[in-house]
């Protein structure tokens, strides 16, 4: 599944290829996503240009003068952008071509839980949008600190890695991150989440933001269904330097990472580095 890093990484590719370039056509082949794609969409978006993609959350804003092209990329979705605007033969997965001058953007989503909507900016702020409106902070947006994490989880005594899972405290934290944020933090992942002191939210919150950045550097942070606007394969998950790597060594002690599981979903942690 797409997480944070991956949209991210995904959002700079279309960012350098399509920003400044004017819809062409738009083609719709398969309207029913999690949502169905407007009718509209090629009347709406032809001859305008995009002026810039932001990200909220794991949804790609695609801003026009005229609205806002919101685009989700569910579990398997992904965007393809082919430079010379010649993409192959469309194949069963791919949905949305939208052709722009010398560029063309295409939709794939083998699955069809991603969502493209379009939201006019005679209906207001993209930002008050159903989907948007609820999104709990961003981890690299400049308001996510120690303090925040710490308000966050006061009173919250599920373990400290399943409120990070939850997006209660903080959006975007998925369970690859969630283990490396841990160990780089040295908190131990079982931790009741109110208990942890302004200091330990601290080093968490600044764990979390380089965890985040290294993934987004490396290009992603899953192998799995998962390319970047260009076509290159995620690589996070074989840097890793506790998840997925039981009875290895941690990088740290040298003891052996353990893996336990919490609410269905694996955590790996060591037990030596990381305290209650
Ligand atoms: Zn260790």
């Amino acid at each position: 599944m797409p997480e944070l890093p991956e949209v991210e990484v995904i959002r700079r590719g279309m960012s350098l290829m399509l920003e400044g370039r004017a819809v062409r056509t738009v083609r719709v082949y398969q309207r029913r996503l999690r949502w169905p794609v407007p009718r509209t969409l090629g009347t709406t978006l032809a001859g305008r240009t995009l002026q810039r993609i932001d990200r909220r959350g794991k949804y790609l804003l695609c801003r026009f003068e005229h609205g806002v092209l919101i685009s989700h990329l569910g579990m398997t979705g992904s965007w393809r952008i082919y430079p010379d605007g010649q993409a192959p033969e469309r194949g069963p997965h791919d949905h949305v071509d939208l052709s722009f001058d010398a560029a063309l953007a295409r939709l794939t989503d083998p699955r069809r839980f991603g969502a493209l909507l379009w939201h006019a900016a005679a209906k207001g702020d993209v930002a008050r949008h159903p989907l948007l409106a609820s999104l709990g902070v961003e981890p690299l947006e400049p308001g996510f600190d120690g303090s925040l994490l710490y308000q966050a989880t006061r009173g919250r005594s599920a373990s400290i890695k399943q409120v990070l899972l939850s997006g209660l405290a903080v959006s975007g934290v998925a369970n690859i991150c969630a283990s490396e944020s841990l160990f780089d933090a040295g908190i131990d992942p079982r931790v009741p989440a109110g208990r942890l002191g302004p200091r330990r939210c601290a080093r968490l919150a600044g764990a979390i933001r380089r965890v985040l950045g290294e993934a987004i550097d490396a290009g992603g942070s899953t192998l799995r269904d998962y390319a970047s606007a260009d076509g290159t394969e995620g690589q996070y998950a074989l840097q890793a330097r506790v998840y997925g790597r039981d009875g290895s060594d941690c990088p740290v002690c040298g003891r052996p990472i353990r893996r336990i599981v919490q609410g269905q979903r694996a955590t790996y942690w060591c037990a030596r580095c990381q305290r209650r």
